[in-house]
């Protein structure tokens, strides 16, 4: 029998009753407000931050529901990826009991949440061409596998994982299926090919989960604000076990203005996305560079020739780039973020004196 959704937690979180704040309890706007024990006069600064901020910052929801084709019931909002990414694990994991499966190479939360959770993590790398290995993903999940965790586009690979490949896990494991889509914006192939994010998919898979972040593309990493989109039924459990107040009111206040400049996101997107093409034919032309992989996301992934010299001689120059030539299946290799105009000129020009 397929689960239902409250099977896809544990017992206990299932069961939990939230903390109710007081501005739970009463949700005006208009009154006297002697419930929260705040301070009614002002903030120390003279800022206005004297007061509690919606515990489920409903405004935003709103605002983000349009822009991503969704319900503002299918909305996570979090204090970065991070915290989605933590809470999706402590939901549904047991404790020394339960586990996840990753896909090595890819971003290093998911085993972190993991270990800090004391939760196993099952590997199954991807292939060599940094595809799912849909056939051992499967065979490798046991009875106590909660979640399936896939980057798309990948970190630090770059690239985005087949969609087929993704479509057959979702369809093929009773648990959740948490796909990141942390690059999304910068994925060329879905506007000419009307390839889509999974989010349009919420309605059809009951164990979907999809990550975004604003730490990238709208450029606002230090507000930690992310985004995770499922069924209102997983939404309602994530909200239940957050810290009440897990996104500060300057924080809702700035990510409610930005969200007024999509244009302005686009445009930066734009940019990027033509400085990676110029940063990938200047790469292949430089004789310590061995290969320069396709990239779905605002950095690319390099393997050297030298890669601990390169790396020696950028840090020299005061360049910095991520080194991840001691990751398995990224040997040899760097992640190199996308920068602007000049930042990109400065790198082509200290591997070119190598
Ligand atoms: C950068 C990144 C995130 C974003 O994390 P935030 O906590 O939202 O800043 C999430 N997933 C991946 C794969 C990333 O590379």
């Amino acid at each position: 029998m397929k689960k239902q959704i409250q099977d896809f937690f544990l017992p206990h979180i299932v069961a939990l009753t939230p903390y109710s704040s007081a501005r739970d309890e009463y949700t005006g706007t208009e009154g006297i407000f002697l419930d929260a024990n705040e301070n009614p006069y002002s903030s120390a600064n003279g800022k206005d931050l004297n007061r509690y901020p919606d515990p489920y910052q409903a405004a935003i929801k709103q605002k983000i529901a349009p822009i991503k084709g969704v319900q503002p019931s299918q909305i996570f909002l979090g204090n970065g990826s991070d915290e989605p990414i933590d809470l999706l694990i402590r939901a549904t994991c047991q404790s020394g009991q339960d586990s996840i499966l990753i896909m090595p190479p890819t971003y290093g939360m998911y085993q972190v949440s993991a270990d800090i959770n004391n939760v196993s993590v099952i590997k199954v790398p991807l292939t060599t061409d940094y595809q799912i290995d849909t056939k051992n993903v499967l065979a490798n999940i046991q009875s106590n596998t909660k979640i399936v965790w896939v980057c798309s586009p990948n970190n630090p690979t770059g690239n985005l994982l087949k969609h087929e490949a993704i479509i057959e896990i979702l369809e093929n494991f009773d648990g959740l299926v948490v796909i990141d889509e942390a690059y999304i914006d910068f994925v060329i192939q879905p506007r000419r090919e009307n390839y889509y994010s999974f989010v349009q998919l919420l309605k059809k898979y009951q164990n979907l989960v999809v990550l975004q972040t604003f730490s990238k593309a709208w450029g606002l990493a230090s507000l930690r604000t992310g985004m995770a989109f499922a069924n209102e039924g997983i939404i309602k459990i994530l909200s239940k076990i957050k810290s009440p107040y897990n996104i500060s009111g300057p924080a809702q206040q700035l990510l409610f203005e930005a969200l007024d400049h999509e244009k302005e996101k686009n445009e930066m997107v734009e940019t990027i996305l033509t400085e990676r093409a110029r940063l990938v034919l200047e790469l292949k032309n430089i004789s310590t560079v061995e290969h320069v992989y396709p990239s779905d996301t605002n950095f690319l992934f390099v393997k050297m020739k030298n890669a601990a010299a390169a790396m020696r001689h950028l840090i020299e120059q005061k360049i910095i780039v991520r080194d991840r030539s001691n990751v398995k299946l990224c040997e040899g290799c760097c992640r190199i973020t996308v920068g602007t105009e000049d930042e990109n000129n400065a790198l082509i020009e200290a591997l070119q004196q190598l």
